[in-house]
């Protein structure tokens, strides 16, 4: 055991109430990461924040923990017509999805009510699911905008917004639609950055909108020499013909700088050669 280990906190040690406790033991976390460590006690407290921290950091939790401790301990009798506590934004719907059923996970002892908006899709069911009452939002910024314009996405309660992995959804030319976003939101409300780079353009963005806020930087774990470093799996289960269309997606929002793919047959790789090629990927 390294010492860091015996500096950090457990859950115990956090201001979350039992349900959250009980739904973070649940899933079998047993001592909170780095990220959460640092980042869950001022964010219970209201401060905005700045995190540095990429993927694999345990950074949903460390921002939707203390979004639902407020969300509980502010709005304890709130009801199906109030308007959205929280909002997180998100540069793709794959995260905003995955971002989505971690809240709801972490919130279910409350009986938070999440609801995902993203492009792409119709609009129908999510103006709907904003229609039937929600608590957090989890949204693409282009149809949240578009919710809001068209009077079905409420900001002027929002408590708290959260922008998750902000450089890459400046990369992707979002920055006006969250300053528009922004912008509607109450000047009392919390603002939180996660972003794994913090070029210019992102403390820019952070000096418009945060106020002195808290800083937590989470370097990438080092990986000792003669050791690999940890490696994530994910299996999506996909229906035999949209497997190329979901891999195209996979790699537009996992970005990955080389990546491999295996195919079962000759044909299969150069069918999947083609259509990659033609999203403009290399
Ligand atoms: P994230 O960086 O938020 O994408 O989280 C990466 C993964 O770590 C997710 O699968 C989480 O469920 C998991 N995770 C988050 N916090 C913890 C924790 N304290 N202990 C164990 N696993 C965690």
């Amino acid at each position: 055991m390294t010492s860091s280990e015996f500096d950090l906190p457990t859950f115990a040690d956090l201001p979350l109430r039992p349900e959250l406790l009980a739904a973070v033991a649940e899933l079998g976390y047993t001592q909170p990461s780095p990220v959460q460590a640092e980042a869950i006690a001022p964010l219970v407290e209201g401060r905005d924040l700045i995190g540095q921290a990429a993927t694999g950091t345990g950074k949903t939790a460390a921002f939707a923990l203390p979004m639902l401790e407020r969300l509980a301990e502010i709005r304890p009798d709130r009801r199906r017509g109030d308007a959205p506590f929280g909002m997180v934004l998100t540069p793709t719907r794959e995260l905003a999805l995955q971002v989505s059923e971690a809240v709801a996970r972490y919130g279910a002892g409350l009986r938070a009510r999440v609801v995902t908006v993203y492009g792409g899709a119709p609009v129908g069911p999510q103006w709907k699911a904003l229609q039937e009452g929600v608590d957090v939002v989890v949204a693409t910024p282009g149809r949240a905008i578009d919710l809001m314009n068209r009077g079905a996405l409420k900001l002027d309660e929002l408590e708290t917004v959260v922008l998750d992995e902000a450089d890459e959804m400046l990369d992707m030319g979002f920055v006006e639609d969250i300053e528009t976003l922004l912008d509607e939101t109450p000047d009392t409300r919390q603002a939180v950055l996660f972003s794994a780079t913090m070029p210019r353009r992102i403390e820019t963005l952070a000096q418009k909108y945060l106020r002195e806020p808290v800083t937590v930087r989470i370097q990438r774990e080092e990986v000792p020499d003669g050791e690999a470093p940890k490696v994530r799996q994910t299996a999506y289960l996909v229906p035999r013909t949209h497997t190329t269309a979901a891999l195209g997606r996979v790699l537009e929002a996992e970005r990955p700088r080389a990546a491999i793919v295996f195919c079962r047959s000759r044909l299969d790789v150069d069918a999947v050669t083609e259509t990659l090629t033609a999203r403009g990927l290399r």
